[in-house]
C-alpha cells in the first residue's frame, strides 16, 4: 500500500502501480458538476487504494456537443479537488484511426449491417419495448433475414458505398444468448441482449464511431483493466462486453464499478434544473475545496471527524463498502451547508 499526507497545503498520494488502468473520462460536453464529482472521486480514491494507474481520457467524440475549453476547465477542476492521474490527457478524438480499423473488423466479420432508418422512422416504428436505459430498441427495419454473423461472411460481395461514404449507420448484430454482466458495485445482471438491448449502433450515419466502440476500442488500446462510472451506463456494459467478443478482445474485457448517480429533490439526475452545482461556480464563490469533498465523502457513506483538504485526506478512510447503493439525493440544505461561510 501507498500512503498518502499533505505538505504546506499540497497533497500528495504515492502508490505504488501495479499492472491495473483505470481511466477518468470527462465528456467536454459541459462543467463538471457534484455528481460527476464524486464519480470521479471514487474512481480516484480506489485507484489510489489499490495501485492502479490512472490514465485522463477526454471523451470528445461527441461533436456538436463539445464546448471549447471543457477540458481544460475540467483538468482543472479536478486538480482542485487534488485529483490527479498518472498519463494523459489522451483525447479520443485522436483515436479515429484505430476506431475506424475496429468498424472494418466488424464489418469484414459480418456483425453489423447497415441501417437507413432516421431516428423518427425508429420512434414510429417501434410501438416498441424500451431498454432499460430508456433507449428505444431498434425493430429491427434493416436487420439482414437470418443474420448471423459468421467470420467467413463475404462483405466484399457487398461493396456498397456505405462503407466508405457514409449515409447508413452500421448496427452491431444481437442475439437471444444470455450475456452475465459482473459488477464490483452495481447487482450483477443477465441480459438477453437481442430482446432487451436491440441491434445499436457501432458507427453513425456520418461514419463517427458511437460512443460504445469508441469506449471499446479505447479502453482496450489503453490497456484499461477497471472501468469505473455512473450507473446511467449500466446498460452500455452489455453492449460493450459483445463488442469485446466480436473484436476477439474477451480477455481485455475490464472489471466494472457501477455507481449510483448524485440526484436532485425530484428523483432526477443533477442538472441545471437543480441550480448551479458546477464546481467551478463554488470555487469562484470562494467555496473551499475541502468544504466540497466533505459533502462528496458524505456522499461516500464516510462520517469525518476531521476538515478535509484535498482527495487524499480520504485514501485512509475511503471503504467502497459503505457507499451507499441508492443515489445521493442533493438538497437546499446541502447547498447551503455548503455555502455557509461564504454568503
Ligand atoms: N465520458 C463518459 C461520461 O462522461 C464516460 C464514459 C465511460 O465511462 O464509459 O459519461
Ligand atoms: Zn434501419
Amino acid at each position: 500500500m501507498g500512503q498518502a499526507w499533505s505538505i504546506a497545503g499540497q497533497c500528495i498520494a504515492t502508490m505504488r502501480l501495479n499492472m491495473e488502468t483505470t481511466r477518468l473520462a470527462p465528456s467536454p460536453t459541459g462543467a463538471l458538476h457534484l455528481g460527476n464529482a464524486r464519480t470521479f472521486l471514487v474512481n480516484w480514491l480506489l485507484a489510489r487504494q489499490k495501485g492502479w494507474r490512472i490514465i485522463l481520457r477526454i471523451d470528445d467524440l461527441d461533436g456538436p456537443r463539445i464546448k471549447q475549453q471543457a477540458d481544460q476547465a475540467a483538468m482543472e477542476d479536478l486538480a482542485w479537488l487534488g485529483i490527479d492521474w498518472d498519463q494523459g490527457p489522451v483525447y479520443q478524438s485522436a483515436h479515429r484511426e484505430i476506431h475506424h480499423q475496429a468498424i472494418e473488423r466488424l464489418v469484414n466479420g459480418g456483425w453489423v449491417y447497415p441501417c437507413t432508418c432516421s431516428r423518427k422512422d425508429i420512434e414510429l416504428a417501434a410501438s416498441a419495448p424500451h431498454a432499460t436505459d430508456g433507449a428505444t430498441i431498434y425493430p429491427e427495419t434493416c436487420r439482414p433475414k437470418n443474420a448471423q454473423p459468421v467470420i467467413t461472411a463475404q462483405p466484399s460481395a457487398l461493396t456498397p458505398d456505405w462503407r466508405i461514404n457514409g449515409g447508413a449507420a452500421l448496427r452491431f448484430i444481437t442475439q437471444d444468448q444470455p450475456l452475465v454482466v459482473d459488477d464490483h458495485f452495481a447487482a450483477g445482471q443477465v441480459y438477453i441482449p437481442r430482446r432487451q438491448l436491440g441491434d445499436f449502433v457501432v458507427r453513425k450515419n456520418d461514419l463517427l464511431p458511437s460512443y460504445q466502440l469508441a469506449t471499446v476500442v479505447d479502453d482496450q488500446q489503453m490497456g484499461i483493466t477497471q472501468v469505473v462510472r455512473g450507473d446511467d451506463l449500466l446498460d452500455s456494459t452489455p453492449r460493450q462486453i459483445l463488442l469485446y467478443q466480436a473484436l476477439g478482445w474477451e480477455k481485455k474485457i475490464p472489471q466494472y464499478y457501477h455507481l449510483p448517480l448524485v440526484v436532485g429533490t425530484d428523483g432526477r439526475r443533477l442538472a441545471k434544473r437543480h441550480g448551479d452545482t458546477r464546481l467551478s461556480s463554488y470555487r469562484q464563490s470562494g467555496v473551499s475545496a475541502g468544504r466540497v469533498l466533505e459533502l462528496l465523502a458524505r456522499w461516500c457513506g464516510l462520517r469525518l471527524d476531521r476538515p478535509l483538504g484535498c482527495a487524499a485526506d480520504l485514501l485512509e478512510q475511503f471503504d467502497l463498502t459503505k457507499l451507499p447503493a441508492e443515489p445521493m439525493v442533493f438538497t437546499e440544505s446541502d447547498e447551503a451547508w455548503l455555502r455557509r461561510g461564504v454568503w
